[in-house]
Order: structure tokens, then C-alpha cells, then sequence
């Protein structure tokens, strides 16, 4: 069994990481705060342990990838987490995004499509600390139509285009943050869907991340 130990150590490697994320523009307290509250080196193997606060992304397996803090930071910072919020995250990976929403106290659904991924999250370390999210096994494409609508939407994979079905689950005055793919770039998107059911979109900067696949795997 693993032991999971959060020493003073790993808590002053994890304030500079937070400092430089600041440093980089991350200006929102609670999701900062949220970040140093969460173990980082938890959702990586033991072997990444000693380096875990960089602020780089690293492989957890199937090809995937835990993303860099920054870029947690950055899409959580644009989606405007309030308490209670129902969030639906597409791609759990590590769960370590889901996390970070859950010490904030959003409600959270996450999907994964690949089965391992999923089925080592039936482990999760955090499951009593934070029954508020749901992890759930399927397509990110077809969203969860069964817990819909959702006041935000989260995508932490390179979308090839804006999944239509995840925009009908959001409610209106809802908003999705979505790292658009062009031609290999992703540039990160805030889709804000208005009550009478139109999109504002706004253009955020570039960032890289593994894509979004169709169907399970
Ligand atoms: N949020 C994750 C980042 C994981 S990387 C974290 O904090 O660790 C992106 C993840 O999206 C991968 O695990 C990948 O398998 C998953 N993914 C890609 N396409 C998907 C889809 N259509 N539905 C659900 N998950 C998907």
C-alpha cells in the first residue's frame, strides 16, 4: 500500500508553486488557496513524487497527462467558481482538476472515457474528504444528459470543435471553458451561453493539451 504523506516539505515546495502561478497572473484567492490546499505529488506515481511542483504536466498513464498547474489555475480562474455551482468536467485523468473545484465547493461530475483511467479512480485517496464529485465512465461528447444542466462546463482536452450536446446541458447564463483546437494550437475559449440560448464567445491565449477522442476506449 502506499503512504501518502504531506510534509512541511512538500507544503513549502507547493507555496512557491503557487507563487509562481501568482507571478504568471493568477490573481483569484480562492482558487490559489484551493491550489495550496491540495497535495499535488497524491495524484502522480511515487516516481514523480520529488518533482511534482513544477509547474509542468506529467504522464499518469494511457498516454495521458496530469495538467500543468498553471493551466489548471487559468481555467479555473475563467470559469468564476462559486459554492454549490454544478460543474461538469470532461476528461478526469488524475482527478486532481475535479479536486481542486471540490475544495471550493462546487459540485462536480467528471467523465473519462478511458476505462483504466476511470477504474483507478475507483481509489481515489479523497473520496470521504470530498463526496462532491461524481466520477463517471463514458464520452465527454455526449456530456451527462441525466445530470444536466449544469451552470459551468470544463474541457481538459484539445477539442476539435464546440460539442453542440455539452452546450444544450448548459443553463442559460452558463458557461464553458474549452481549449479550441486549431491546426495543433488550442486556444483557450469562455462560451457563455445567454437566455435567449445565443453564444457569446471570448478568445483567451494558447495553451497545449492531449486531444479529445470520440467514443470510450
Ligand atoms: N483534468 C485532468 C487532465 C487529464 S488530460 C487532470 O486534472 O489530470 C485529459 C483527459 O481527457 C485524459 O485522461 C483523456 O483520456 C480524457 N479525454 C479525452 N477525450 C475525452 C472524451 N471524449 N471524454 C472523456 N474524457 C476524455
Amino acid at each position: 500500500m502506499r503512504q501518502f504523506e504531506d510534509t512541511y516539505r512538500h507544503k513549502g515546495l507547493r507555496k512557491k508553486l503557487i507563487n509562481t502561478i501568482k507571478e504568471k497572473g493568477i490573481s483569484d484567492e480562492m482558487v490559489l488557496e484551493s491550489m495550496m490546499n491540495i497535495p499535488r505529488h497524491y495524484f502522480l506515481d511515487t516516481a514523480l513524487e520529488h518533482i511534482a511542483y513544477q509547474d509542468r504536466a506529467f504522464p499518469i498513464g494511457e498516454g495521458q497527462t496530469i495538467s500543468q498547474p498553471y493551466t489548471v489555475a487559468y481555467q479555473t480562474q475563467l470559469m468564476n467558481v462559486h459554492p454549490f455551482d454544478r460543474i461538469l468536467e470532461i476528461g478526469t485523468g488524475s482527478a486532481y482538476q475535479a479536486t481542486v473545484l471540490a475544495e471550493m465547493r462546487a459540485n462536480v461530475f467528471t467523465i473519462e472515457r478511458q476505462k483504466k483511467l476511470f477504474e483507478l479512480n475507483k481509489n481515489f485517496i479523497f473520496k470521504s474528504k470530498y463526496p462532491n464529485i461524481k466520477f463517471f465512465y463514458g464520452d465527454g461528447f455526449e456530456g451527462l444528459p441525466t445530470y444536466a444542466p449544469f451552470d459551468k462546463i470544463i474541457i481538459t482536452a484539445a477539442a476539435p470543435f464546440i460539442p453542440p450536446k455539452l452546450i444544450e446541458q448548459l443553463k442559460p447564463g452558463g458557461k464553458m471553458i474549452i481549449p479550441l483546437d486549431e491546426e495543433g494550437i488550442q486556444k483557450m475559449m469562455r462560451i457563455t451561453k445567454n437566455e435567449d440560448g445565443s453564444l457569446d464567445e471570448e478568445t483567451f491565449s494558447n495553451f497545449s493539451f492531449v486531444p479529445m477522442l470520440k467514443g470510450r476506449n
